[in-house]
């Protein structure tokens, strides 16, 4: 018998072959042509067939599949332990969001995809789903270090660091599969953000270009609660099925996270073959719950493991991931057995592998599939003690007792990109540096930022910030009945506007910030004592400035009043008061000229802090621009005080906050 010629022949090894009828054979070999496995079998009986050119002996480790990173956003890295231990929102709009618009460009993406790829490669990975912006450069670099990855150019209805609006994030997508389809590692990909973060004409958008060009489509799904209220306000309908009516199931889609699914949301999945990443670190991390995976599996979704990026992870160790994955459900469901170790070793490898539609090519080692492998040694302390009474005796030590770097060698494409540890296609000495120079730069803005209360409210981004200034004057009244008498039959006082609203204002106090004060406002209009369409607004008043002229005390400030669009707790949170206090008051309003000079006028009565001596207060405003204009609007408001006989004797220059 002529034996066959092949380029390599990992012999002697314990082979975790994850194929279909899940063999695992004690004394194995895998033969490698080119970047195809050819052949596994017994050590033997392949020694007898094959030839070849490089024989390694293998005694001691084990080959798996190459782990397939089923989620990630590989750039990511360069934020790696930047903003911990945060809510979702806090996490994302006060700090991802704000660093990524500032710092995200090519060479960021370069960079953070190359630390990436040297510590996936170190873990045993061989496959990368990636989300990002500046794709291209992720798909580079992944390229460069020979990785396998399914890129996706995300797109978002909102500017990203890489499109103004969502019609350049489709065309820029467009771009980026046209000059990827058919590379021989990576796969492009279209890039939906989620379903609340897209608009129907997005999604359609996405689904229509991933359809042209039959590409793989991914996209964050039902990760959170409050993403799935989001969407549910926005279309309608549950996340899963507002991904239906764009036709985006349609495709080939890989949805990451599926945390809050109904039944018949799974259904829906199941029907259309989508494929699941499952994320139990990054889920974790943010509070967002967790995902039932027994719940999916059952109903046949083909289900594989991602980190997500750092940011959230904070690392991209898949053996993590793995041990994760199986504990979950065992106490989700109060039941050992939910998911046993090598149903967790599947999604970690052919599982990932089906999620991304690509077990025809990678996820087992099987003749006929490319040569993306893992080796890992046994050799350890914690590996010891070893039984063999099954093969699950096996799966439990490599996911419950492995560790990622246990993997020794890594082998894509039939290529190795790590032999004893050592990456040959990443120089990490380089990489080391460039991250932490890139990352340097992002703490000293941050750092910066956060000594600024303004900086910090301009980098929520999306708000609106006007800058005015303001004098006004307070006053304790006894008798509220006969100053609003006076008020409204005074000649020269033209009312254009009058309302009674109950405001409750949060006041956030900080230490360092030169007296710089938040105000986070619930004011709602009283309709015959019932409160009304409330309104939410945030401002920051700068210091006040006092000035005295004539009889009255008159202040101003800087203020900048915007939409509040988040909750208390956001801002609470994100801003980190020392400390809070609480003013509630009635306040009765009018907008008023007085000798054609826009006031306002406000009469309020406390409820909390009560008043000293139970009286009520009138608060005369005017908004102001210039020294000038803001004396002769003092001028005026000592002239009205007098015009309303109210007592100057009673001015008070405290604000109702430090009462
Ligand atoms: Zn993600």
């Amino acid at each position: 018998m002529t034996s066959k010629a092949a380029d390599l022949l990992l012999s002697d090894a314990l082979v975790v072959t994850m194929n279909a009828l899940g063999e695992i054979i004690p004394q194995g070999a895998v033969v490698i042509q080119g970047r195809d496995i050819v052949a596994v079998g017994p050590s033997e009986a392949i020694r007898g067939e094959w030839q070849a050119a490089e024989v390694v002996d293998c005694r001691g480790m084990v080959i798996l599949p190459g782990l397939v990173n089923a989620h990630s956003h590989a750039p990511m890295s360069l934020l790696r332990g930047l903003a911990d231990d945060l809510r979702l929102d806090v996490w994302l709009f006060g700090y991802m969001l704000p660093v990524e618009r500032e710092f995200v460009s090519p060479a960021f993406c370069r960079w953070g995809t190359w630390l990436s790829c040297a510590e996936m490669i170190r873990s045993g990975i061989t496959c990368f789903a990636d989300m990002y912006y500046f794709e291209h450069e992720v798909a580079q670099a992944a390229a460069q270090v020979g990785m396998r990855a399914v890129c996706a150019e995300t797109i978002m209805k909102w500017p990203t660091p890489d499109a103004e609006n969502f019609d350049e994030g489709l065309a820029h997508c467009r771009e980026f599969i046209e000059a990827w389809q058919g590379h021989p590692l990576v796969i492009p990909a279209v890039g939906p953000h989620a379903p609340e973060t897209s608009t129907l004409e997005l999604l359609r958008g996405a689904a229509q270009l991933a359809a042209e060009y039959d590409a793989p489509l991914l996209i964050h799904l039902a990760e959170t609660a409050g993403g799935v209220e989001e969407t549910r306000a926005l279309f309608g309908v549950s996340p899963v099925e507002a991904l239906e009516r764009a036709g985006v199931l349609n495709g080939r889609v890989t949805a990451a996270h599926c945390v809050h699914l109904t039944e018949e949301d799974r259904a829906i999945l199941a029907r259309y073959g989508v494929g699941v990443a499952h994320n139990p670190t990054s889920n974790l991390k943010l509070a967002s719950g967790v995902a039932d995976v027994v719940a999916l599996l059952r109903a046949g979704i083909p289900v594989g493991l991602g980190t997500d990026g750092q940011a959230s992870n904070n690392d991209q160790d898949l053996f993590e991931e793995m041990r994760l994955a199986a504990l979950l459900p065992k106490g989700l469901h109060q039941d050992p057995t939910a998911l046993p170790a090598r149903q967790a070793l599947t999604m970690a490898t052919i599982g990932g592998a089906r999620a991304l539609g690509m077990d025809h090519l990678i996820g087992s080692l099987e003749p006929g599939k490319r040569a993306d492998l893992a080796l890992v040694a046994l050799d350890e302390v914690h590996h010891v003690p070893r039984f063999d009474l099954s093969p699950d005796n096996l799966y439990s030590q490599l996911v419950y007792t492995a560790k990622s770097h246990d993997v020794r060698h890594v082998m894509i494409d039939g290529r190795w990109v790590m032999r004893d540890s050592q990456l040959l296609t990443v120089d990490e000495d380089q990489v080391r540096a460039e991250a932490q120079r890139i990352a340097t730069q992002v703490g000293a803005f941050l750092s910066r930022r956060e000594q600024s209360l303004l900086d910090k409210l301009v980098a929520l981004g999306t708000l609106q910030w006007t800058e005015t200034y303001e004098v006004q004057v307070k006053v304790g009244i006894q008798d509220e009945e006969a100053l609003v008498n006076r008020l409204l039959s005074c000649p020269e006082v033209m009312v254009l506007k009058q309302s009674e609203r109950k405001q409750y204002d949060t006041y956030f106090l900080f230490a360092n910030a030169e007296a710089d004060i938040i105000r986070y406002r619930e004011d709602y209009l009283l309709d015959r004592g019932l409160e009304v369409r409330p309104n939410y607004s945030l401002t920051l008043r700068g210091p006040t400035v006092e000035r005295e002229y004539a009889d009255s005390v008159l202040l101003s400030r800087s203020r900048f009043t915007a939409a509040a669009d988040r909750s208390l707790r956001f801002y609470r949170e994100y801003f980190q008061p020392q400390e809070e206090r609480r003013v509630d008051k009635i306040r009765r309003r009018w907008r008023i000229k007085y000798q054609g000079v826009d006031f306002a006028v406000n009469l309020d009565r406390l409820i909390q802090p009560p008043a000293p001596g139970g009286e009520s207060y009138l608060e005369i405003k005017a908004r102001t621009w210039s020294k000038q204009d803001a004396m002769q609007k003092a001028e005026m408001i000592s002239e009205l005080l007098s015009v309303l006989a109210v007592d100057k004797a009673r001015l008070v220059r405290d604000e109702y906050v430090s009462f």
